[in-house]
């Protein structure tokens, strides 16, 4: 069925503020841009972000990007990109004054200078004394800089095509990509968004697992979008753990409140990070603090009914400076647990978070694939950045702040080389009438009702199985058990039928794609972690305790037609500096 076609310069897929600082970019460059997203795009994720984005600024304690780009390859077990590491730290502290400018209303020392925290795994010195490197808007900074940079593309006249859906990109056979096919949610009409560009920022896969602080829409379509069009997924073993969502329920605290003086505590009441991370005790990593949180409560030391937790304590800060840099966090804690932080300890858990693997690019935001040869080659039009993205600049192990940072750099580098791939590439290649197959075949399937389960019980099983099998610490059989799981899983999806409420609302129908889509994620996420034998970041093994860099220094590639992983080089050049060796990590 022929369906309707619009045409831009550039189609974004994605309006938190990776796709908003990209579109930005470009529509101030005159390109004619579209952004779609499946929600209003100030409901992005991005703006549930607290603490803040990393900038080497100085204003607190001294500092510079250098020490900067060392904590971050540190932080990432020294599988992150030392080029794009290096970029991302150099231009950090003009994409911090770039938002200023924009209208992000940062909190403000004194001197009226922007104010910095201290967050985990920041040092100064090449590893020395804590830092405090990260800019905040109290702990409301992802929703100052989203509402800031959605009204400048506003003011730029971005196109936006809110609460669109995008199914499947467009590929022709020479690899060019063409743009997308998207659903209106509103009326489940179909739409080809013809560009000569295409840029995903469609944020992170938190959904895959039980309990999570993600949004209910972060289920990683972009990164399965990329897959099915025969691309592979990259380093999908390293999901983030975050310390601290609350106990049972995955609402993040941020690490704000660690970085403002906040500390663990045991059932014993014991401060047991200062056995773990000597150094940096609360603010260490966070692969190390989810770590050593996992082992107090196994060990029988956790707090409450059920010994699963441990309490985050505050209550000795002072109740002005509680409620005066923390006013979400104390909000969120009253709402959810009814109670005032600054006066009762806070039970926390660690909490799946975000997704460091994803769509495989370059420094410029170009998604790369391997060729037959085994060389890596941009695929022509195609561009990722943001969480979707794996650039990468937190290899195994991302450090907090260091994620907006990414976005706001990477949005704008990809667009700042589209802008020259536009020059170079003037015309709209023809889009093949039968492209937009697959897409409509898709959904067409889902309207045949199967006899299976629906849609909502197999996604609930799938966040279980993840979370049992895949979770802080995994060992060979649990992983290859949950592998056969998610298998089984994805052969139910076959049968499935979308949720009842279907016959009202379409939502049910975009479930049922985001299913699809977790699937795929799942199946990249668990075969990676199973062929991964070694411990490093975020990617535990217990039967493989020490990280080992002469087999396994290298991001994973999964392949979804063979559902198979091969490995590329780690690129440990940086751009004007020497490299940062591997060495043992210790805070
Ligand atoms: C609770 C929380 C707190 C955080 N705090 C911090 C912090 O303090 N500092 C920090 O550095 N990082 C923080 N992070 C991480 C950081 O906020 C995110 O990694 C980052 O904001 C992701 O931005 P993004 O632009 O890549 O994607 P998102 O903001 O997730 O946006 C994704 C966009 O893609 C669209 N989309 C997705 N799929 C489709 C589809 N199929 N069709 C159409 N549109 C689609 C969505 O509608 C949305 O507009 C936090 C994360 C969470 C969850």
């Amino acid at each position: 069925m022929e369906i309707a076609r619009r045409r831009f310069d550039t189609l974004i897929i994605g309006a938190g503020g990776g796709g908003l600082r990209a579109a930005l970019q470009l529509s101030s460059a005159e390109a004619h841009v579209a952004v779609v997203s499946k929600v209003f795009p100030t409901r992005s994720h991005t703006v549930a972000a607290q603490g803040g984005v990393n900038a080497a600024l100085a204003n607190v304690l001294p500092d510079n990007w250098h020490w900067h780009m060392f904590d971050s390859v540190k932080g990432s077990d020294y599988l992150g990109d030392q080029d794009a590491i290096e970029y991302m730290c150099r231009t950090a502290p003009q994409a911090v004054y770039e938002l200023e400018h924009f209208g992000v209303p940062f909190t403000r020392l004194d001197d009226g200078r922007i104010y910095q925290r201290a967050f985990g795994g920041q040092s100064q010195n090449f590893g020395g004394d804590q830092a405090a490197r990260t800019c905040a808007a109290a702990d409301r900074t992802g929703h100052a800089i989203l509402q800031s940079l959605y009204q400048q593309n506003i003011r730029a006249r971005t196109h936006f095509f809110d609460e669109y859906f995008a199914i499947d990109l467009i590929r022709d056979n020479e690899g060019y990509l063409l743009g997308a096919v998207v659903m209106n949610i509103a009326n489940s009409e179909l739409l080809l968004i013809e560009a000569r560009a295409t840029l995903l920022a469609t944020g992170g896969a938190g959904q895959l697992y039980r309990t999570n602080t993600n949004a209910l829409i972060n289920t990683g379509d972009g990164m399965a979008m990329t897959l099915r069009a025969g691309i592979p997924l990259q380093d999908m073993e390293f999901f983030q753990f975050h310390p601290t969502g609350i106990a049972g329920k995955g609402m993040l605290i941020s690490e704000a409140v660690r970085g403002e003086g906040g500390y663990l505590v045991n059932a014993e009441g014991e401060r047991f990070m200062e056995r773990y991370a000597p150094g940096a005790k609360d603010l260490a990593s966070r692969d190390i603090v989810s770590r050593a949180i996992a082992t107090e409560v196994r060990e029988g030391r956790g707090c409450g009914k059920g010994k699963d937790h441990v309490l985050l304590r505050v209550d000795h800060l002072g109740a002005e400076k509680v409620h005066q840099r923390l006013p979400a966090i104390c909000d969120m804690v009253r709402t959810f647990l009814g109670f005032d932080p600054a006066e009762s300890p806070i039970p926390v858990s660690p909490t799946t978070h975000y997704t460091m693997g994803g769509i495989p690019t370059n420094r410029y935001g170009q998604v790369v694939a391997p060729e037959q040869q085994g060389a890596e080659e941009p695929v022509p039009g195609l561009y990722a950045a943001g969480e979707c993205a794996c650039v990468s600049v937190h290899g195994a192990n991302r450090l907090g702040g260091n994620s907006l940072l990414d976005i706001l750099v990477f949005g704008r580098a990809a667009a700042n080389h589209i802008v020259d791939y536009l020059r170079e590439n003037r015309y709209h290649k023809p889009c093949p009438k039968e492209g937009t197959e697959p897409a409509q075949e898709r959904l067409a399937r889902w309207e045949q009702k199967g006899d299976g389960e629906s849609v909502d019980s197999l996604r609930t099983e799938l966040a279980r199985v993840m979370e049992e099998d895949c979770g802080v610490f995994r060992r060979e059989e649990v992983l290859q058990e949950g592998l056969d799981k998610v298998m089984a899983l994805a052969a139910r999806l076959d049968d499935a039928h979308l949720t009842d409420h279907s016959k009202v609302f379409n939502t049910a129908r975009i479930e049922a794609l985001e299913l699809e889509n977790l699937m795929d994620i799942a199946l990249a996420t668990v075969t990676s972690a199973l062929q991964r034998k070694e411990s490093r970041g975020a990617h535990s093994r217990i039967d493989y305790p020490e990280r080992d860099d002469v087999h396994w220094l290298r991001h994973s590639l999964y392949h979804r037609d063979t559902r198979s992983v091969d490995y590329k080089p780690v690129r440990t050049k940086p751009i004007t500096v020497e490299s940062f060796p591997p060495k043992e990590r210790i805070y």
